[in-house]
């Protein structure tokens, strides 16, 4: 299965307020940005503009690989409240 493929077998349920937030004062001292290549919902994003890591918290699988590569402590990760986040259904 390919990544894009995922999304076919999802819904959310969104909270208003982001599970995952980060600190933008760590992340500009992170020379890897490790984040932004593994996140397989891509929700986050380099920004040449801004000059800065954007994160969108929408799509966020629940999967965790964010918070285990992180090594700088950029995030305060959590699940989403109950009833909300991802849903997974079997094809
Ligand atoms: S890996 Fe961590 S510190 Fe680096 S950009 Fe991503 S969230 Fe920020
Ligand atoms: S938990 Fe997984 S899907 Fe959600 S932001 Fe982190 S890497 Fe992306």
């Amino acid at each position: 299965m390919v990544v894009d493929e995922i999304f076919e077998l999802v819904s959310y349920r969104i909270h208003p307020e982001p599970h995952i937030r980060l600190n933008q004062d760590v992340c500009q001292g992170c020379t890897h940005r490790a984040c932004t290549f593994a996140c397989p919902a891509r929700c986050y994003t380099w920004s040449e503009e801004r000059a800065r890591v954007e994160f969108a918290y929408e799509a966020c699988l629940e999967c965790g690989t964010c918070l285990l590569l992180c090594d700088r402590g950029a995030l305060d990760w959590h699940y989403p409240q109950g009833g909300y986040g991802v849903r997974f259904r079997v094809a």
